[in-house]
């Protein structure tokens, strides 16, 4: 098995077909591959759908360095938006602030989910005046227009191929009459001054009273000053994905992904906005979707009471139950969240952490070791696959469970990131470990099996680790927010929250705030801690007799 031997296939909206990816070149040789994601509208907090869509691109970023291509992983933030706006209003609080506290929550969530961090986290208010060029030379070279307000729309009627997306065809017959059918069905509002109604805003004026725009070279017509130069704005969300992407890559990338959802008007209009741009086309080779998330049979929204947000759900099962549960799904397919199929899934994950405790007494393996010992790359796999082989006693079980993994990995990279037809390999190294007396044999398997979770983005040392060792990190999050009126904790890791709280009782032990000094110590207690005061006044935390946090 070598890279060519597993040349990764993934499904191309585009086109409608299973493709063989090809990275772009340069000069004759591949550069790296620029994967692109539509992050979040920072509005709110994280929801299931956006669990379901950020986890199956870490998983495809997982699987792209596995099969040891460099790749720039850019995943934006949409911080301007009139969702934002409209609860930032509600709320009284500065559009500004309410993204910015949201960012830093899905910041938090993509942690607990063990999501990869991408290379580049882009604000789309970074980048105003990137949008800002990009729309003048769209009007310069005739694909928009500007209107009696100050608004920029693009003519969606001079891109030829518009639809090409929404329809996986470049056929301009078929193309032609499914845009007259999407044109009958759209209306245009009385207020708006678009030529089609198919054309999108890249800008749209506003009042210049509104104090959340930004300064725009397009001046209305229509509120008397024709003296006036400037005109005030706010981007069309369309053109901010645009923006960043030429921004980190320039004219072309190679995997554009985002939400089902996305894909029309959001992705159609990207690629429109970008080609007529750049004159360079396909913007993107490969645009890749994921499914869309129902809860209980139903489509979740806000409205039918059914929105779970991500940390609802991290709050009564854990992100190995989460993982599994969407990635025993095809990605493309709908899944349907119920507590039934969840409590299922957690089942699993507590029958396979239990074996793989057992597994990792068996071959008295360190923890601390792991990161090293997993199989990560494909030359790694390459050199145990030849360790294995080459043993003197090649055992059959060794070659079953080398067999398993080349049954995983070709799933993965060369079925359309089929994570479920991979998973279902668990259940055969189980058996192959469980059967086994070698030692040898038997570190093999286990490192084969725990490469493959590794591989699927599941947490390792949740798995690994027995549950009595494990601290409850969301009640410890949730009591420091309590403690300190509604704040984030300052830091990701339990213990170091943990710490922070010792020395805060410790300073209001010091200004005789014993009424705060003791709530601090009723908290802790309540989440089954102990607190070792010494006479010198230095304390330590333990759980179940276990030290937790040394003396502080
Ligand atoms: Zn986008």
């Amino acid at each position: 098995m070598n890279f060519q031997s597993v040349p990764l296939r993934v499904f191309n909206t585009l086109t409608g077909k299973l493709e063989t990816f090809v990275s772009l070149e340069e000069g004759g040789k591949p550069k790296a591959i620029r994967l692109y994601v539509c992050g979040p509208t920072v509005y709110d907090k994280a929801h299931l759908g956006h669990a379901r869509c950020y986890i199956t691109w870490d998983t495809l970023y997982r699987v792209l360095q596995f099969l040891e291509y460099p790749v720039i992983y850019v995943r934006n933030i949409t911080d301007v938006d009139d969702k934002i706006l409209a609860k930032a209003r509600a709320l009284q609080q500065s559009p500004k602030q309410l993204a910015a506290e949201n960012h830093a929550f899905f910041t938090q969530d993509m942690v607990a989910l063990n999501i990869l961090p991408p290379h580049h986290e882009p604000c789309a208010t970074a980048h105003i005046d990137d949008m800002i060029t990009s729309i003048e030379t769209l009007i310069e070279k005739g694909f928009a227009y500007v209107t009696q307000d100050g608004s920029v729309y693009f003519d969606v009627r001079q891109k030829k191929d518009y639809g090409k997306l929404k329809f996986s065809t470049n056929d301009p017959q078929k193309l032609a009459s499914h845009l007259e059918d999407l044109q009958s069905g759209a209306r245009v509002a009385v207020d708006e001054e678009k030529h089609s109604p198919l054309d999108f805003a890249l800008w749209k004026a506003i009042p210049t009273e509104d104090p959340d725009g930004w300064v725009s070279p397009w001046p209305s017509a229509t509120d008397g000053n024709t003296n006036k130069k400037n005109g005030w704005g706010r981007p069309g969300w369309h053109m901010e994905c645009s923006a960043m992407n030429h921004a980190f890559f320039g004219e072309q990338i190679d995997i554009h992904a985002g939400g089902a959802d996305l894909v029309f008007p959001h992705h159609e209009n990207e690629i429109a906005q970008s080609e007529c741009l750049t004159g360079v086309q396909p913007f993107a080779r490969y645009w890749m979707h994921n499914g869309f998330v129902n809860v209980s049979g139903e489509k979740m929204s806000k409205s039918l009471g059914n929105f779970s947000t991500v940390r609802d759900v991290l709050a009564r099962y854990d992100v190995n139950t989460i993982r599994y549960f969407l990635l025993t799904h095809h990605y493309r397919m709908p899944v349907d969240f119920t507590d039934e199929a969840l409590t299922g899934a957690q089942n699993r994950i507590e029958k396979l952490s239990a074996r793989l405790q057992e597994a990792v007494v068996c071959c008295n393996l360190d923890l601390n070791t792991l990161d090293n010992w997993l199989v990560t790359t494909l030359t790694g796999f390459k050199a145990l696959q030849d360790k294995i082989k080459n043993r003197s006693i090649a055992t059959s079980k060794g070659c079953e469970a080398l067999a398993s993994f080349e049954t995983m990995l070709t799933a993965m990279a060369s079925d359309d990131l089929n994570t479920a037809k991979a998973l279902a390999e668990l259940s055969t190294l189980l058996r192959l470990l469980k059967g086994t007396t070698d030692s040898e044999e038997m570190q093999d398997t286990l490192r084969l099996l725990l490469s493959l979770l590794n591989l699927s983005g599941f947490n390792l040392l949740l798995l690994l680790t027995p549950k009595a060792c494990l601290l409850d990190e969301h009640a410890i999050y949730q009591l420091y927010q309590t403690l300190f009126k509604n704040q984030e904790p300052p830091e990701r890791e339990a213990k170091a929250v943990l710490r922070i709280l010792l020395t805060e009782r410790q300073q209001a032990k010091q200004a005789k705030n014993w009424e705060r000094a003791d709530a601090i110590r009723k908290a802790l207690v309540d989440l089954n801690f102990q607190l070792l005061d010494s006479k010198e006044g230095t304390t330590q935390l333990a759980q179940n007799g276990i030290e937790v946090v040394g003396v502080c």
